[in-house]
């Protein structure tokens, strides 16, 4: 025994020797980069960028874009403004009054507040208004619709309430707002107020404004009500790029604008209103942290609704910046951030867009040091991204061929915060963002970001999250749905794409207001930028590591994992369909809604359904078993050829091509049913949830709408979309095979 240790310990000295004897190996680029971002320079370009309002087609908007184009080009980018004309309406006359039973007239004003600098730029501020909403001038009773979602107006159906004709007041939450008036539409409403209630987002959940970060009784959310769930971008030029002379539908025609008038309310003006209805208390869930009794209506409140708009053609200017690759100078990697804000936006965007600015003058650093991508980086910086995604809507629609060909991925932020990393984004990437997050250190706590975000999963997540976050090798990451620039990249154009951020230790109330300004980011939010910096780190690394790898960091085994476990949720959410369905029919055939309905308040009686029908699910599991085995072998076939692939510079470039080409796979260009601008048959965002993503849309959707037959055929076009992409990884299997003999 103690020969063997004695032998050990030389065998390690001499190794030591051996290593002291050699020169020191150079660094690796990402791990240089990491060095150099500096938290004062994000907040610099935070103050600079947020000094006054900068929402679309204002004065402070070309300004800063052309600031950041000066920078990037002090930064040794190669860089230009690429602009764009879109519709981008402002209010011209907003008006809501209570009329009956008896009178108020609504603010609609976020006053200034005195410690704030810049609350107080009235004359350069968008009032609070929705954009994409109709004109429109209505007065009718009023009906509390909670979250306005489709099953809040089926309970209402139920309670006997109708909204035909009414201007329904909802609250913000669980959806997003553009479809929140798309709904109040299908539901017969008139006119629509979406208010922020003080349980979601006010007093109820902490001190508000200025004396803490939560929404006063006066903030109002801005924000768009293009029914994004349909198609994102320019409202008259939808799947095309609005460059000069293309074909504009005409306003009136646009499918994506409301059907019926919209605005945005504070609390402090839905009090008055609330406080005028009458009928049946709200559901306990549905009330709110007002201080009044919710109830429903309809009536005896009611409202006058006017909106106008300024229904402009207002310039974009995106930003965009490029640095050539050395080696694959035609494998293009895009990372994005949006400028453009509601108001000053501090926090959306430029709390993601400042990190970006200080990667991009990292890289500038790190080539004077030497070093050159392999691929070509492309760094935007996107306008109009609030009223619609419409900077990088426009950009992708008029570059869509060559992305195509050319893109690897895209890497997108949108505003930032403190605490834990979300990461989100095309599966295919899985395996490569975790590897990036082990090597981040967290600022606050001197352990790995993946460490936290494990360990927050452990202790919050669902049993199931608990588990994989423990057992798998992986952290899992969530799909992407909508609500910023990754949309046109990934679920229009199927280029692989990924959005990170840093949250969930802070708080705020000032989303889309006024006060979301670098007097509030600095007192409430990041407020020493170190999360700014590591955001900076995280995804200035994932950017060189996409550049700089030989073998384009793709592996489908997480990807083929992840679509198995969408197969059997799809296959629960029909099983509990159907059980829900046959209980209720039970209930109304056996007379037990009959025998409990109060006689004094009668209730519509529910209807006999049809049971949702079996589906048949064998086309998805075989194929997506058939991936997870063309995953395992390629995983295998590169880990035994990886050095003579890396040798073959012919055969790196075919292997490279493919993997560019894997996510496309999964897009079908004839698109999803009745919204055809989404192609990606495995990721969309919901039809009726906007923001929300709803995996496998064509299937899930099928089965919540009711569309059993679409599900159906839906099931066998994702199948196939599965099949082309085993058969693409199996063809890289092979040539990868081929090389080991
Ligand atoms: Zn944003």
């Amino acid at each position: 025994m103690r020969t063997t240790i004695v032998l050990a310990v030389s065998a390690i000295l001499g190794a030591t020797a051996f290593i002291r004897a050699q020169p020191p190996s150079p660094k690796p680029a990402d791990e240089l980069f990491r060095a150099i971002p500096q938290a004062a320079n994000i907040r610099g370009y935070m103050q600079r960028m947020s000094a006054r309002p900068h929402h679309v087609g204002s004065a402070y908007t070309k300004d800063n874009a052309e600031w950041m184009l000066a920078k990037f080009k002090e930064w040794g980018w190669d860089a230009a403004i690429e602009q764009f004309d879109v519709l981008f309406p402002t209010p011209k006359e907003r008006v809501l009054e209570l009329v009956e039973p008896t009178r108020f007239t609504a603010k609609l004003d976020e006053p200034v507040v005195s410690v704030d600098p810049t609350s107080g730029q009235k004359t350069e501020q968008l009032p609070s208004y929705n954009a994409y909403s109709i004109d429109g001038d209505v007065t009718a009773p009023l009906v509390y619709a909670n979250y306005g979602r489709v099953e809040d107006y089926d309970q209402l159906e139920r309670m006997g309430i109708s909204t035909r004709g009414a201007i329904v007041l909802v609250r913000y939450g669980q959806i997003f707002r553009g479809v929140k008036a798309k709904i109040a539409f299908e539901h017969g409403a008139a006119g629509c107020l979406i208010y922020s209630d003080p349980k979601d987002d006010g007093f109820a959940q902490g001190a508000v404004f200025p004396n803490g970060p939560m929404r006063p009784s006066d903030g109002v959310q801005r924000g768009s009500v293009e029914d994004l769930g349909s198609a994102a971008g320019d409202p008259l030029t939808i799947g095309i790029g609005s460059v000069p002379g293309a074909r504009r539908t005409p306003i009136n025609e646009s499918p994506v604008l409301t059907k019926i008038p919209v605005l945005p309310i504070s609390y402090g003006d839905a009090q008055p209103l609330m406080a005028a209805l009458s009928g049946p208390m709200a559901p306990e869930a549905w009330r709110g942290a007002l201080p009044i009794p919710y109830r429903l209506g309809a009536g005896p409140a009611k409202v006058h609704l006017k909106v106008a708009f300024n229904w402009d053609t207002k310039p974009l200017y995106n930003v965009i910046a490029k640095i050539p690759g050395s080696t694959f100078p035609d494998e293009w990697i895009v990372r994005g951030n949006h400028h453009d804000a509601w108001v000053n936006g501090a926090n959306d965007p430029v709390s993601g867009m400042a990190p970006e600015l200080e990667e991009a003058r990292a890289l500038g650093e790190l080539r004077k040091q030497g070093w050159t991508p392999k691929r070509t980086i492309v760094y935007a910086s996107w306008d109009g991204e609030e009223p619609g995604l419409l900077g990088s809507t426009e950009w992708v629609e008029t570059h869509l061929k060559d992305l195509r060909e050319h893109a690897v991925a895209y890497l997108n932020t949108d505003g930032n915060g403190r605490g834990f990393i979300n990461m989100s984004g095309s599966h295919s990437l899985e395996r490569f963002l975790n590897g990036v997050a082990r090597d981040v250190t967290d600022p606050e706590t001197g352990i790995s970001i993946w460490k936290r975000r494990q360990a927050a999963t452990i202790v919050r997540g669902t049993p199931d999250e608990k588990k994989d976050a423990r057992e798998r090798p992986d952290l899992r990451i969530e799909a992407l749905g909508s609500g910023s620039d990754y949309t046109p990249f990934l679920q229009h154009a199927g280029i692989a794409s990924i959005n990170i951020s840093f949250g969930e230790e802070d708080q705020d109330g000032i989303y889309h207001s006024i006060y979301d300004d670098f007097y509030f980011y600095t007192r409430f939010l990041d407020t020493d930028f170190a999360y700014g910096r590591v955001l900076a780190q995280t995804v200035g690394t994932a950017v060189i590591r996409l550049a700089d790898a030989d073998v384009s960091p793709f592996e489908f085994t997480n990807l083929a994992d992840t679509v198995q476990k969408y197969g059997r949720e799809l296959k629960d959410l029909l099983s509990r369909k159907q059980d829900e369905v046959r209980e209720r029919n039970r209930q109304i055939l056996d007379g037990v809604f009959a025998a409990m309905r109060d006689p004094k308040r009668p209730m519509p009686a529910p209807q006999v359904e049809a049971v949702p029908p079996a589906i048949n699910f064998a086309p998805f599991d075989n194929a997506a078993a058939a991936l997870a085995d063309s995953a395992r072998r390629y995983e295998r076939a590169l880990a035994v050829s990886r050095s003579k692939v890396v040798a073959d510079a012919a055969a790196l470039r075919a292997l490279n091509a493919r993997l560019r080409r894997a996510e496309i796979q999964l897009v079908d260009d004839a698109g999803l049913p009745r919204r055809g601008w989404y192609r990606h048959l495995v990721y969309a965002p919901g039809f009726y949830t906007g923001y929300g993503v709803k995996t496998v849309p064509g299937v899930r959707e099928g089965i919540e709408q009711a569309r059993y037959d679409e599900a159906e055929a839906e099931v066998v076009r994702v199948a196939r979309a599965l099949t082309r992409l085993a058969a693409l990884v199996d063809s890289a299997s092979a040539d990868l095979e081929g090389l080991a003999k």
